[in-house]
């Protein structure tokens, strides 16, 4: 039924296939037996196999189970799920936070509960697709604004006379690893009196000493401005929370299908997620050794004089001039016993290999890259 489709992904190079690891996330990995150096996690801070976060996560277990067993609003939550939502609102100084169960669970529950037919978004065209399906589901008018262009908001705001109005942007783009221009964006939203919805998923634990992107821009948070962030990249662990008002928690837990009709997550991730908080607050040296792993990576990049399209972050991308040529390259690569995927349509509109940058890699993994690029 679905062979001819499959066909025509094949023949244009564009089928897909998983690549299980046989060991624990990290910069160094195994795949079918062999040792890879890893270049495509978004575990910036190597927290996925953290000793801290492990042991804190199997402490979990015999206290609270594995299971969840319901949702949260049906008893699935227990104790920690409250301590960290406390400790989200603490970490982005808000009023309240929730925890969904994924960064795409959250974008595709909290953008409808927030936004409906009378309602226009503003969304940044290079959004992550869980925004864009959020979006979608919400029945909003939706406003496409080009990438990072300011005026281009601005323009289509002016012309927007919807009683709710809501700007919604990455804060770090996955793929790209450029930053919003969010000053610009925070003083549209200010002049219209429109809502700020940031996905700061690769943001927190990364930028703005960790905090993430309003801290980063030094933007206060106000209970119009929506923050939501993963635990699954930085943090090392599972799920998502989205941190504001308490109106707005209150009303996204009343609300959000998502939340309302899914299990909660099973406490020993909570307690993951608890246990990474704690080292990003407590060991600011993680966070320095992964942005100074990122300089050198850059250093080595521009050396051999590839275009890194505008990355100002630990997410690395460099340009491939065709699908072909990218495939190649990462095909290349792994030959060297090193994992860069290629990414292509319909992820993105131009192929590239995303290189990503962790604290846990060392001087000579980001050498055997550079050597293994120059010879690909
Ligand atoms: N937002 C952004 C910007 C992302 O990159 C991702 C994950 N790739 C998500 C949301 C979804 O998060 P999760 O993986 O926790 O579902």
């Amino acid at each position: 039924m679905f062979s001819e489709k499959l066909d025509i992904l094949e023949r244009e190079n564009l089928l897909r296939n998983i690549m299980d690891r046989s060991s624990a996330q990290g910069h160094r990995i195994k795949i079918r037996g062999r040792e890879y150096i890893n270049f495509a996690s978004n575990d910036y801070l190597g927290l996925a196999s953290n000793l801290y976060v492990r042991e804190k996560a199997k402490d979990a277990v015999d206290p609270y189970g594995f299971g969840s067993g319901a949702s949260r609003l049906l008893g699935g939550g227990c104790d920690l799920h409250a301590e960290l939502e406390k400790r989200v609102a603490a970490f982005k100084r808000t009023e309240s936070a929730l925890v969904f169960n994924s960064g795409y669970a959250l974008n595709t529950g909290a953008i409808p509960s927030m936004a409906d037919a009378e309602s226009a978004i503003f969304s940044d065209e290079l959004n992550h697709a869980s925004i864009i399906d959020g979006c979608r589901l919400s029945r909003a008018k939706i406003h496409i604004y080009r990438h990072k262009d300011v005026s281009h908001l601005k323009d289509l705001m002016s012309k927007e006379s919807s009683g709710r109005r809501i700007v919604v942007t990455d804060t770090v783009f996955s793929m790209d690893g450029d930053l919003a221009p969010l000053t610009g964006i925070h003083e549209i939203c200010k002049e219209y009196g429109a809502m700020l919805y940031i996905d700061d998923a690769h943001g927190t634990g990364v930028i703005g000493k960790g905090r993430g992107a309003l801290s980063h821009f030094q933007i206060e948070p106000e209970p119009w401005i929506i923050q939501m962030g993963t635990f699954s990249k930085a943090l090392g662990s599972y799920g998502a929370f989205v941190a504001g008002g308490s109106d707005l928690i209150l009303w996204l837990l009343n609300t959000a299908r998502s939340f309302i009709y899914s299990t909660a997550l099973p406490p020993c991730a909570i307690a993951g997620s608890l246990a990474s908080l704690d080292l990003v607050e407590k060991r600011p040296e993680i966070l320095k050794t992964l942005w100074k792993n990122r300089e050198e990576l850059v250093n080595g990049l521009a050396g051999l004089g590839f275009d890194t399209m505008g990355s100002q972050t630990p997410i690395v991308p460099i340009k491939a001039g065709s699908v072909k040529d990218a495939l190649r390259v990462s095909q290349n690569l792994f030959e060297h016993g090193i994992y860069a995927p290629a990414i292509r349509p319909p992820t993105v509109k131009e192929p590239r290999i995303r290189l990503t940058i962790t604290a846990g890699h060392s001087d000579g993994d980001i050498e055997e890259l550079i050597s293994a690029l120059r010879k690909a």
